[in-house]
């Protein structure tokens, strides 16, 4: 089999050799097991922090294992009662075009007529939940808020905004560069869209949202989350989703400021992992796929062929190359 393993954790950027590919033996199949031929495999910003020794909410990757990742495929050959060849799985993997596994951190991925697999997977794997959860759960959206969403045109913020519409909210996305802006306000229906790359965030929030902002679903950090929190309501809403701006930095910021506007204006900022709502994700995956089918959500997924590109392709996670949710083809569907 081909598979990526982690050399070295990376310092700053993840730099060419931090992750090494190669092929070897596919390991025994022992009685309970079953190999499963990778689909697609999902590359996500936190990949960057599993390769890492920083704390974090799972075990870091270890120097030296296989890259761990979110994946889907079909089983080839089964010892487990139960899970026969060609039966669909989801769940958490390896960077392999064929891994061999007892099954556990996978669940069956149901096929659904008129629904792409990389629709299917890219959607209601991990960044559905992370949106529907993190902003119905933490954000508590009501009709006539304002709701602000950084990393708009990704995977995650592409579903946030649209279930902001879907509660009533005024969806305001912040983005980088005029095509993710207007893929979101055109296609998928946001208020507006500040390109942060051309734009001065607070100045055009000021103009978008003078009465400030209820809930910011905030996926970046940095400077643009200071934007944002300049601009909240007092008692607004923060699902702290994630700080990519920080994954590379080898130093840690954590301006006190921050804090004090968030004391100042009594916000509620709750940091979450997907993983918190596992036993929901029955529910998350019913609404998410009923919104699909009746056309409310559009979701865009960004599908690059072959598994020896992964460490290349992870990376753009951190610049914005990626337009919608990153997937590396493994093996055609
Ligand atoms: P995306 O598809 O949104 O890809 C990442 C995007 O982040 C890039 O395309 C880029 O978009 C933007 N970005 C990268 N670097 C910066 C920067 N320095 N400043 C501003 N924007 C930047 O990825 P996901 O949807 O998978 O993830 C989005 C966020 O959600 C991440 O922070 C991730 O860690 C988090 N997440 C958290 C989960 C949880 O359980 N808490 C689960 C899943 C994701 P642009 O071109 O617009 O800059």
């Amino acid at each position: 089999r081909n598979v990526w393993r982690l050399a070295h954790r990376p310092v700053g950027d993840i730099a060419d050799g931090d992750l090494v590919y190669g092929s070897e033996p596919l390991p025994d199949i022992a009685e309970g097991q079953f190999s499963l031929r990778l689909t697609y495999l999902s590359l996500d910003p936190t990949n960057r922090i599993w390769m890492s020794d920083q704390e974090q909410y799972m075990p870091p990757v270890d120097v030296g294992a296989a890259m761990r990742g979110g994946v889907c495929g079909r089983v080839v050959e089964s010892r487990k009662p139960g899970v026969n060849p060609g039966d669909l799985f989801a769940g958490l993997g390896e960077w392999a075009d064929v891994m061999v596994t007892d099954g556990t951190g996978l669940s069956r991925l149901p096929e659904i007529p008129g629904v792409p697999l990389a629709a299917a997977f890219g959607t209601l794997g991990l960044v559905g939940p992370t949106a529907y959860f993190g902003l119905l759960d933490i954000g508590q959206p009501q009709p006539g808020e304002t709701l602000v969403v950084s990393a708009a045109a990704g995977g995650v913020g592409q579903i946030v905004g649209q279930i902001g519409k879907i509660k009533g909210c005024r969806v305001i996305g912040i983005a980088g560069g005029k095509a993710k802006c207007d893929y979101v306000t055109g296609e998928l229906g946001f208020d507006a869209c500040i390109d942060y790359k051309s734009q001065d965030v607070g100045a055009a929030l000021d103009r978008l949202a003078p009465d400030g902002i209820d809930i910011n679903f905030e996926q970046v950090g940095g400077d643009i989350m200071v934007a944002v929190l300049q601009r909240m309501k007092t008692f607004g809403r923060m699902p702290l989703c994630g700080l990519i701006s920080s994954y590379n930095a080898t130093t840690a910021s954590e301006p006190p400021g921050y804090w004090t506007m968030m004391l100042m204006r009594r916000l509620t900022v709750r940091g979450f992992i997907v993983t918190d709502f596992a036993p929901r994700f029955a529910e998350s995956g019913q609404a998410l796929l009923g919104w699909m089918l009746d056309g409310r959500l559009k979701t865009r997924q960004d599908v690059r062929p072959g598994l020896d590109n992964a460490a290349r392709l992870v990376r753009e996670l951190y610049t914005g190359g990626n337009f919608g949710k990153l997937l590396v083809e493994v093996t055609p569907p």
